[in-house]
């Protein structure tokens, strides 16, 4: 059954849903309830079924879902109870989100950025064997500068597996020191602690450098004359909404050694400690070194 006549459905079964919410709300609270998903999963009890939803919402999301559609605690409850196979089945797409909560010194964050799987990806991991999730987690509040609508909020999250002692990141894990980068990159690209970039920005950069001759610097003054929209962080927000010569030099590094990674069918690994400058000096010289032997 598609998710469209599931929800016929269950408004046919509960018609005081369309008495007590607004249907603007019930859309409004799938849109935020789909984009939450993870954050819904991470509150749950690590050995908790990924692909059931909770029959209670988490207090901080019941509270978050009912600032943002306007509705009551009781309305939120009755709202999941309706919904949540619905929310549960739909595909994640990126949906802006950005949400002033009263009282809250910093807005919920525009995009969510989650690591790629909620379980390790260890083969031989004893929690994975055991079918439990990554529930030890920690987020930041991050900046993303995107081509579309210029520098926006965003929440990293990076999820822990005790029993490897990894860390997942959106772009890569950390294992004893070393930052191994996933084989299938997500749609943006961590350039600095907390500043990641969308792909597309870093294209574009590395177009007008390599064929424009563009320099670093002109490529972050383009961005933030024409492509920031004049947009500034929240006053109480820690990263400033301006790109800097070092994301740009960053993100042409990072994206060209990932893809040169990827047509040798290798995999990114680089120390996770250190200056950001020299992190990725070894890997710029086995690039080269390797590319030379081709010639040879
Ligand atoms: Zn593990």
């Amino acid at each position: 059954m598609s998710s469209f006549q599931l929800l016929i459905q269950q408004l046919e079964y509960s018609p005081d849903a369309i008495t007590s919410n607004s249907l603007s709300s019930l859309f409004r609270f799938i849109t935020i309830g789909t984009t939450l998903k993870n954050d819904i999963i991470l509150a749950e009890p690590s050995s908790a079924p990924i692909n059931d939803p909770p029959s209670v919402l988490p207090p901080a999301i019941a509270r978050f879902l009912g600032a943002g559609c306007a509705i009551s605690p009781a309305q939120v409850s009755d709202a999941w109870t309706l919904l949540k196979d619905i929310i549960w089945t739909v595909l994640h797409r990126y949906l802006p989100l950005l949400l002033l909560i009263p009282n809250e010194p910093v807005p919920e964050a525009e995009h969510l950025l989650y690591p790629p799987s909620s379980y390790c990806l260890q083969p031989n991991c004893s929690c994975r064997a055991k079918g439990m999730m990554l529930n030890k987690a920690k987020q930041h509040y991050v900046i993303l500068f995107t081509l579309a609508s210029g520098p926006c909020t965003a929440k990293s999250v990076y999820l822990y597996c005790e029993s490897c002692k990894i860390d997942y990141h959106y772009n890569y894990s950390v294992s004893e020191g070393e930052r191994t980068y996933y084989e299938n990159q997500p749609a943006n690209i961590q350039v600095a602690e907390h500043v990641y970039m969308a792909k597309e920005v870093i294209e574009l950069f590395k177009t007008a450098m390599d064929l424009a001759w563009t320099s670093a610097t002109n490529c972050a003054r383009l961005y933030n004359i024409c492509l920031s929209h004049g947009k500034q962080a929240p006053a109480s927000y820690g990263v400033k909404f301006e790109v800097y010569v070092d994301h740009v030099w960053d993100g042409y590094v990072i994206s060209s050694l990932l893809e040169d990674c990827k047509n040798r069918k290798s995999s990114l690994t680089i120390p996770h400690t250190g200056e950001q400058r020299d992190r990725f000096t070894a890997a710029m010289i086995a690039k080269k070194s390797s590319h030379t032997a081709l010639w040879l």
